[in-house]
């Protein structure tokens, strides 16, 4: 199994409050954007597909966003090897937008995306709107893939070693994807832990949850469920993430074995 962190882009000088509920650090950090591709057994998973031009996220979101040419998600891809034509699956931990705007490259891919998730992007809280694109004007970005689009319920195994797992609290339909190898189990955390401090950073006694969240409750017992993993947590925008494989192993969990979750 073979696990890439594609770099994506990045938000400028964000708030560290902005990323972990109630910090009242003055500290700022860029929240980098990743498309996650793992590579066993002849199958091609992404996880998160990053937002459109930077143009368009500095117009929408008014973060001051960069991507440089190399960022681009097909440049990203193909340096990596890999054919958006190629991919059998796509995970979207959850419908932000800078999770699932690139679905639509795709074309062959099964989508697979938490039920909770996609009904509350139809209907998102007034103060959530913003994230999932539900705006006067825009088009949901998850939409322009809505024909692969499948809806998925709890966990879920896509092949052995590759396990979905849901993570709410940040969204309803927050969800993650446990890799389990001979070796070590690692989980792509999704924005249920966006950076490391708010999972076990240096210096920081315990877990704190994002600060964007529909249910604190649920993101203190999503860190519980995390935390029996025991496995490696690597989030989705902290920018002590290498830009090259993750990890790669020779071999997987058994044939038909799913991640043991
Ligand atoms: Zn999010």
């Amino acid at each position: 199994m073979k696990v890439t962190a594609l770099r994506a882009g990045r938000s400028k000088n964000v708030p560290l409050s902005a990323a972990v509920y109630g910090s009242a650090s003055d500290e700022t950090i860029d929240i980098h954007m990743f498309m996650f591709v793992i590579e066993t057994a002849g199958t091609r998973i992404v996880v998160d597909t990053g937002t459109l031009s930077a143009e368009y996220v500095r117009q929408h979101h008014a973060y001051d966003f960069v991507r440089t040419s190399s960022e681009t998600p097909e440049s990203a891809l193909r340096s990596a090897g890999i054919e958006p034509d190629d991919v059998d699956y796509v995970v979207n931990t959850h419908l932000h937008w800078d999770h699932c705007s690139n679905n639509f490259l795709f074309r062959n891919a099964r989508i697979l995306v938490s039920r909770r998730e996609l009904e509350y992007a139809i209907a998102p809280l007034p103060v959530h709107a913003r994230a999932y694109e539900k705006l006067p004007g825009l088009q949901a970005p998850w939409m322009s893939a809505w024909d692969r689009t499948e809806a998925i319920t709890g966990q879920q195994a896509i092949c052995p070693g590759v396990t979905i797992v849901p993570l709410p609290g940040h969204t309803p339909g927050s969800q993650g994807v446990l890799l389990a190898t001979e070796s070590a189990r690692y989980l792509l955390a999704g924005d249920a832990i966006g950076v490391y401090e708010n999972w076990h950073a240096p210096n920081w006694r315990e877990s704190i949850a994002p600060t964007i969240h529909t249910s604190l409750i649920e993101c203190y017992e999503t860190f519980e469920f995390v935390s029996d993993l025991q496995c490696e947590v690597i989030p989705s925008h902290d920018h002590r993430i290498a830009e090259s494989a993750l990890f790669e192993t020779a071999t997987s969990t058994p044939a038909g074995e799913a991640a043991r979750v």
